[in-house]
């Protein structure tokens, strides 16, 4: 495998050998070895050295079912700390395939131009992009796909990256003209956008360069995983997650009273029956919409949608509960149909819906507009885009419009929105965005569903489970696979040492697999460390300690000595 440089200060690019030190890493390993080798952590993320990471994971192009997910990271301009954010599409596996461990984007460009990076099988180009400037993500995407081919696969910037909002997202194209993949946390667009790079252009693998040293090993390893999924009465053909989308959780969240309503002043939503997964499906089907598709082939969970209006235009090409909640209960807002048109909206101008969500949640506390208000909420949005002041204020994310604004009631860790569940209410929660070096991320190690029995309300266990869910979320995102793709490997590490093991012949052990694992943690809070992060940057707000939530009346109350020592049994 090789590694792609890019360096954008005197445009050109370079493959060179994988160094020694890097080659058993994958993903969201190899992203924080990489940012703590090569780049000071105290840099200015926005600045020329800052390094952009484009890495698919372990098994990325090997055709393992959920693992071409593809990490992205570097230093974040919103964290102020290590960032790993995968999306789904197309990128993971097809870089895999092209042998490409990672492209590694470095500097900045000496004039104000936009480029287009074009990686092809055997090579990669720079390409004036100025007349991409300006558009959204939908459009750069057509546009690219238009002139380099339906079947490539396209990573860009909207208007947020290159006005440098710290909730720009970073897009990437899915399987066939499947959208709405975005790397959506910490702020990567506007790192991307710095760098001057509208986008990344990935032509289809001619072949696969993927090779086995134990194929058999591999298959009858990857053939049980995928079989799992399969017969996983949440996960399979029949379960909710494929029948329903992620939204299958709504009355689920509700019920815990986790649902983050009107700016997390409630824990649940009195029209949270109109959100549901089961509603969201009925529409969808009523109007010829899609349920069930695949952000990458060969997915065989498939839990995505096409959500389409009354017409049976499509609006967006998939809606999520991470976003049903941030910007539709969060804001007051009950029906699908104008979350989809929101969601739309932060998609095309390349924003986390999880970040601007909670940002015009704050904006809304402050008096911008009333919750509910969905033609306001409309009109706050727009300006993102436009690049008005106000529009790049609350394109900034959730503490940033609190400072300027006022508002102590910021639901952020490290500078980061909390996703849609509330700490108080889901305490394991509570204790990922308050220790892990991502920030407030439930991907890190999200204690909603997890197969367990520790009581969300809680305090004791919390802890122990916080830090066991944070090791299997660096494994998953370290090898491609997607998160919802979690429970057979808890059930059986086993299979993944076998995929791994199959495909480079390591020789692994359980114990390797978990050492890796583990490293992949202590090497970002190390990364955190020097970047000057201290235990009271990731403390859980002060209100949330303080405001009990409706309807369990819960506080934050995991004390900072178990917040403190969580990496203890690192
Ligand atoms: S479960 Fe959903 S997000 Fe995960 S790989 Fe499959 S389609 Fe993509």
């Amino acid at each position: 495998m090789k590694l792609l440089r890019v360096n954008m200060n005197q445009l050109q690019v370079q493959r060179e050998p994988v160094p020694p030190v890097y080659e058993h890493l994958g993903g969201r390993a190899l992203i924080a070895r990489l940012l703590i080798e090569e780049i000071s952590p105290t840099c200015d993320a926005l600045g020329p050295h800052n390094k952009l990471i484009f890495a698919p994971g372990l098994l990325g192009g090997a055709g393992v079912t959920t693992a071409g997910r593809l990490s992205i990271g570097a230093k974040s301009p919103l964290t102020g700390g290590v960032k790993e954010s995968n999306a789904g599409g197309t990128a993971g596996d097809t870089l895999g395939k092209l042998g490409l461990k990672a492209i590694v984007v470095e500097g900045q460009p000496q004039s104000k131009d936009l480029y287009v990076l074009h990686v092809t099988n055997d090579s990669a180009e720079f390409v004036p992009a100025g007349a991409l400037r300006g558009l959204g993500t939908y459009a750069t995407a057509d546009q690219l796909q238009a002139q380099y081919g339906a079947d490539c696969t396209v990573l860009c910037i909207g208007q947020a990256g290159e006005y440098l909002l710290h909730g720009a997202d970073i897009a990437c194209t899915g399987e066939g003209d499947q959208r709405s993949n975005h790397a959506a946390r910490g702020g990567l667009g506007a790192v991307m956008g710095s760098q001057g790079l509208k986008a990344v252009v990935i032509d289809k693998a001619a072949a696969r360069s993927v090779s086995f040293a134990d194929e058999e090993l591999f298959r009858t390893a990857s053939k049980r995983f995928a079989q799992e999924l399969i017969n996983d009465p949440k996960l399979g053909p029949k379960g909710g997650t494929h029948l329903y989308g992620t939204a299958a959780i709504t009355a689920a969240v509700n019920e815990i009273g986790s649902f983050p309503t009107r700016n997390f002043r409630s824990g649940s939503f009195e029209h949270s029956a109109d959100l549901r997964g089961e509603t969201m499906r009925e529409i969808i089907l009523s109007r010829g919409g899609r349920i069930g598709t695949r952000c990458m082939p060969g997915c065989v969970i498939a839990c995505r949608n096409l959500y389409v209006d009354e017409a049976g235009q499509a609006v967006v090409g998939t809606l999520q509960y991470e976003t049903i909640a941030l910007i539709g209960a969060n804001l007051g807002l009950k029906k699908l149909d104008d979350v989809a048109r929101l969601n739309y909206m932060c998609n095309d101008f390349g924003l986390d819906t999880v970040e601007t969500g909670a940002a015009l949640g704050v904006a809304l506390e402050a008096g911008l507009a009333d919750f509910g208000d969905f033609e306001s909420i409309v009109g706050l949005l727009k300006q993102i885009g436009e690049g008005t002041v106000l529009g790049k204020l609350i394109g900034s994310g959730a503490a940033t419009v609190g400072k300027v604004l006022g508002i102590r009631r910021v639901p952020a860790v490290l500078g980061q929105a909390m996703p849609g569940y509330d700490p108080r209410s889901l305490k394991g929660n509570g204790v990922t965005y308050a220790t892990s070096p991502q920030g407030a991320d439930h991907t890190a190690g999200n204690a909603f569903g997890a197969r367990n029995q520790v009581n969300p309300l809680t305090v004791q266990g919390q802890k122990e489970l916080s830090l066991k869910l944070q090791i299997v979320a660096a494994m998953l995102d370290s090898t491609g696979l997607c998160l919802f793709a979690r429970p057979p490997v808890i059930a059986d590490p086993q299979l993944m040492v076998d995929m791994i093991d199959g495909i480079y012949g390591w020789s692994w052990t359980k114990e390797d697999l978990d050492r890796s694992n583990r490293d992949v943690l202590r090497t970002e809070l190390e990364f955190n460390r020097r970047a000057g992060i201290t235990a009271a940057d990731y403390r859980i707000p002060e209100y949330m300690r303080e405001e009990p939530l409706a309807p369990h009346n819960a506080t934050f109350d995991i004390p900072d000595s178990d917040l403190d020592t969580v990496f203890d049994a690192l």
